[in-house]
């Protein structure tokens, strides 16, 4: 084991909480994505302008900032950072509450904050991908895509 510094011993903030909105969107992918072994959930934040609210179509996701595809459905060097090309297989799950080419929630908003999870492979390209979603403004969650097949191409 390296030696490592010695940290300071000190009580948890009170006020350095996670959002609980957030910790429970990330729950939902850690607790559906039970490939093994997967990655642990991140947050997604569009790359290019930093927003972290996307609308949500068929299979692919757009930043509301700078209306950018995410690469979900059609990855290619943009899209997930570090991310090879693949191609979307049909998930477990059919993307709930999804009126024809755009996603809303039960009271009809179309804006979501994501966090998402994959599997790697033996080759370390991601195999299934999880993607949940928040709407920040009734705090409801879906599911989006649920252990979805990744071909890598
Ligand atoms: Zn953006
Ligand atoms: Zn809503």
């Amino acid at each position: 084991m390296p030696a490592q510094a010695p940290k300071p011993a000190r009580a948890p903030e009170p006020t350095q909480e996670v959002e609980p909105a957030h910790e429970a969107l990330l729950r939902l992918v850690r607790d559906t994505h039970r490939g093994k072994p997967a990655t642990e959930p991140v947050l997604v934040i569009c790359r290019w302008c930093g927003a972290t609210e996307f609308t949500v179509g068929d299979t692919e996701c757009f930043c509301i900032g700078c209306c950018l595809p995410l690469g979900v459905g059609n990855g290619e060097e943009h899209g997930f950072p570090g991310q090879y090309p693949w191609r979307l297989e049909a998930g477990d799950t059919p993307i709930p509450a999804c009126a024809a080419q755009r996603c809303c929630c039960h009271d009809g908003h179309a804006e979501f904050e994501l966090a998402l999870a994959t599997t790697p492979g033996p080759d370390h390209r991601p195999r299934t991908l999880t993607i949940a979603l928040h709407c920040p403004q009734d705090h409801s969650l879906h599911l989006y895509l649920s252990n979805a097949h990744l071909t890598p191409r």
